[in-house]
């Protein structure tokens, strides 16, 4: 929950991996919402990186109204890493996708929450379907477009991996670091980068800012033995 500046009332974020949510969940949202909220100034918002906030909720209405949330399935405090995820609609409605996006954002964080549980710091990841860039991959700390590879002949999905963009103040498109990163083992190689990344980082530097002054060399060689990525 986050106070906000009009005294009394707090916003409570439900954090949507993907932005997706079921008609029930929907009406759970809408139901909790009134009762807890208060009466005529209650609001639900959309936010840019597809989650819910619901405003104007009374100190005594948040814990009931949290418990709801969860109750109905929903994320209220949510990792890094689902906080931190973007992904466009990808091939599943799209006509323009080269790959699938969404369904494959929504299974890798649960995945970094496992694998990168050692990584208690903000971190932003795009996904886009295509060149079209409608999931903004290259304003993300690490972004992801979707591309093609063959394999013995077979065409199999992958995405190209992007590193070091930045919103705000200096704000940068990141760069292409890793080519055709195999669709299955998307979250091993931002582990690679978050290990990385922890090893070199000069005190409290962000990983932003260490993407932003990291040369490309140096990202490149994060991946210097991806041949021997696990595959799962
Ligand atoms: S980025 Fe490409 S695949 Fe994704 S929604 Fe936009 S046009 Fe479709």
């Amino acid at each position: 929950m986050h106070a906000q500046t009009q005294k009394g009332f707090y916003w409570v974020g439900v954090c949507l991996a993907g932005g997706r949510l079921t008609g029930q969940q929907m009406r759970a949202i809408a139901d909790l919402s009134e009762k807890f909220g208060e009466k005529g100034k209650v609001g639900i918002r959309g936010t840019n990186k597809q989650n819910l906030i619901i405003v104007n909720v009374p100190e005594k209405g948040v814990e009931d109204l949290k418990k709801g949330l969860v109750a109905a399935g929903l994320v209220v405090e949510p990792s890094n890493f689902r906080k931190g995820c973007v992904s466009c609609t990808g091939i599943e409605f799209c006509n323009l996708a080269v790959g699938e996006t969404k369904n494959r954002m929504i299974r890798m964080v649960g995945e970094l929450e496992t694998l990168c549980s050692h990584y208690k710091d903000q971190v932003r990841i795009h996904f886009s379907g295509c060149p079209s860039s409608c999931g903004q991959h290259q304003i993300a700390d690490i972004g992801f477009r979707g591309a093609t590879r063959t394999v013995d002949g077979v065409k199999k999905e992958c995405f190209d991996m992007f590193l070091g963009g930045k919103t705000g103040a200096d704000a940068r498109f990141n760069v292409l670091i890793q080519p055709k990163v195999p669709y299955e083992e998307v979250h091993h190689y931002i582990d690679k980068v978050l290990r990385a990344y922890q090893a070199k980082k000069s005190g409290t530097e962000t990983l932003t800012r260490w993407l932003g002054r990291s040369s490309k060399d140096d990202l490149k060689s994060i991946f210097a033995d991806s041949a021997s990525t696990t595959t799962v």
